[in-house]
């Protein structure tokens, strides 16, 4: 069976944002541009089959997919889920781990803040290609120019600046397209579903002329044509253009950057073109490597078909429709719906259930995944995050993520007898979805404490307990480990925590700091935020 969307017209993207930047908003719009929500903010109503998002209204329970497809001009685009709030770090990182590409959602007047920081640094590290979307574009103090100029100073990111807004704050009616050299203005009482292509208007012109030779000198830099043409004062058409773009884009040469206000529909049309053709597909990116479990050796697999299977696990969800949903991204071969794969790591065969895409409002089930994919199985029993799943006669162990060490810890007790089990049936449930979650069992006390990565990370997981587990429990006092050593670190080596809206980072660890006089370094405030902890930090004694 061959694929219906060519690797090519593949696009596997995250929404990376600092909390409040409009992240929700934007993915919201996006489906609904995309097609596949009825309404903004509401579900459909009145159809036979109850869609998925009708059941969480009814069940009053809350459902977030790792990954929801969607398709915009021919092309198959992949959100996957990345949380916004520094808690969530590692969540961050493993889904960075599986995309090839992402949008940097800021606020317009927040600019980059802390948390954007943090992403930024991660997608760095794994050499995501961005472009940017400037949100928030109708609030008062909406200021475009400044945030293109902190993702050049705060985040190292070459903005390319792509589009100048027209008007601001409640004036703000459209964007200036400076690759067509055109005004794109919406129809504001129609939620911006329609939009019109006009002349630049005049009081605009001297400064789209300037922006728009600015992309061009900056593109040259990296592409010798443009090069070429720029000096010979050659015309430089729209597709060169683009495709310039594109490279140095995929090559994380340079950040395009976009503007708009997602809560207003404008600019997310633009939005979804520059995923479409500034992001990579699954082609545009290096072959995944793994080793040989028997041999030890290094391997590569290219993104084909053709290749044999490998996969990784990125996300387990308890879904209380089908149980179990094991999130994976395929990297080569193909992968059926009730066939057998191996799971390299743990060294067992699995059996796949169904194979799922999710959508908006619904679940597709599908017969076959391809090299590429993204997609949720039903039915695997041994497989965690980060495990390898493969062909048992070409077998393959990826690079899986790594789990950093919990930094919060807290006690939980079952209100009653009858909670005791359920209790513990679910505290496993939870830590086979999250691999930064623990379970340890305090004979002194008689305890069950659990630790995690941050106040907000265990608030949630004790808030699924009792909504989604129905159990009773009484919970402690969270303890935060290990900060003694962390506050003795940081006032030796106070070279390394870096003030940035009044939080400092060090290594992943966000704790709030204050500067000793200005310009002289920073004390420790008795808090962590939230974050990671890097294992050589944690003395063994202290
Ligand atoms: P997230 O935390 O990044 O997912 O942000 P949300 O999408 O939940 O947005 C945070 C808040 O900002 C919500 O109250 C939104 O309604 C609001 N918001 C989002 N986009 C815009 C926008 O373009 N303009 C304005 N004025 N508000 C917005």
């Amino acid at each position: 069976m061959a694929r219906k969307y060519q690797l090519g017209k593949l696009r596997n993207i995250g929404i990376i944002a600092h909390i409040d930047a409009g992240k929700t908003t934007t993915t919201e719009r996006i489906l609904y541009y995309t097609g596949v929500s009825h309404k903004i903010g509401e579900v459909h109503e009145g159809t036979a089959t109850m869609d998925w998002m009708e059941q969480e209204k009814e069940r009053g329970i809350t459902i977030t997919s790792a990954s929801t497809t969607c398709f915009w001009r021919e092309h198959m685009i992949n959100i996957i889920d990345t949380p916004g709030h520094v808690d969530f770090t590692v969540e961050v990182e493993r889904a960075l781990r599986v995309l090839d590409g992402a949008v940097g959602v800021f606020c317009a007047v927040g600019g980059v803040e802390p948390q954007s920081e943090t992403v930024w640094r991660q997608a760095d590290k794994y050499h995501v290609p961005r472009i940017a979307f400037v949100n928030k574009m109708d609030r008062i103090g909406a200021d475009f120019y400044n945030v293109v100029n902190e993702i050049d100073e705060k985040l190292n990111g070459n903005p390319l600046v792509i589009q100048l807004p027209i008007g601001a704050e409640s004036n703000f009616v459209g964007v200036i397209d400076l690759i067509r050299m055109k005004a794109i203005v919406w129809d504001s009482d129609v939620l911006g579903a329609t939009f019109s292509m006009k002349d630049i208007p005049n009081e605009l012109a001297d400064k789209a002329l300037e922006y728009r030779n600015a992309l061009i000198e900056k593109l040259a830099d990296f592409n010798d044509e443009i090069m070429e043409k720029y000096l010979e004062g050659e015309n430089i058409k729209e597709e060169e253009i683009i495709k310039a773009i594109r490279k140095a884009t995929i090559e994380t040469k340079i950040t395009p950057v976009l503007c708009g206000t997602a809560f207003k529909n404008k600019g997310v049309q633009p939005l979804l073109d520059a995923v479409v053709d500034f992001l990579p597909s699954p082609l545009d990116i290096p072959p995944v490597k793994g080793i040989d479990p028997k041999t030890g050796e290094e391997i590569q697999r290219k993104a084909d078909e053709k290749e044999p299977l490998s996969l990784l696990a990125f996300k387990i969800m308890s879904d209380p429709y089908v149980g179990r949903l094991t999130y994976f991204r395929v990297y080569s071969g193909t992968l059926k719906a009730g066939s057998y794969a191996y799971n390299s790591t743990k060294g067992k065969t699995e059996r796949i259930g169904r194979l799922l895409r999710m959508h908006a409002n619904k679940r597709e089930d599908v017969d076959v995944v391809y090299a590429g994919d993204i997609a949720a199985a039903i039915g695997l029993k041994y497989t965690a995050t980060g495990d390898t799943l493969c062909d048992e006669k070409e077998p393959i162990i990826l690079e899986s993520m790594e789990f950093p060490e919990p930094v919060i810890s807290v006690a939980v007790e079952p209100k009653t007898k009858a909670d005791r089990d359920k209790l513990s049936n679910a505290l496993q449930k939870l830590a086979e979805e999250d691999p930064t979650f623990r379970i340890r069992y305090d004979e002194e006390t008689n305890q069950t404490i659990i630790s995690g990565m941050g106040e907000l990370h265990l608030e949630i997981i004790v808030d699924r307990l009792k909504r989604e587990f129905k159990v009773g429990v009484n919970v402690g006092k969270p303890q935060v480990a290990y900060k003694e050593s962390i506050k003795a670190k940081v006032k030796q080596e106070g070279k390394f925590v870096r003030q940035t809206g009044g939080h400092g980072q060090y290594g992943h660890v966000w704790i709030e700091i204050e500067p000793l006089e200005r310009g002289k370094g920073f004390e420790f405030v008795d808090k962590i935020v939230g974050g990671v902890i890097p294992k050589e930090f944690i003395p063994a004694v202290e």
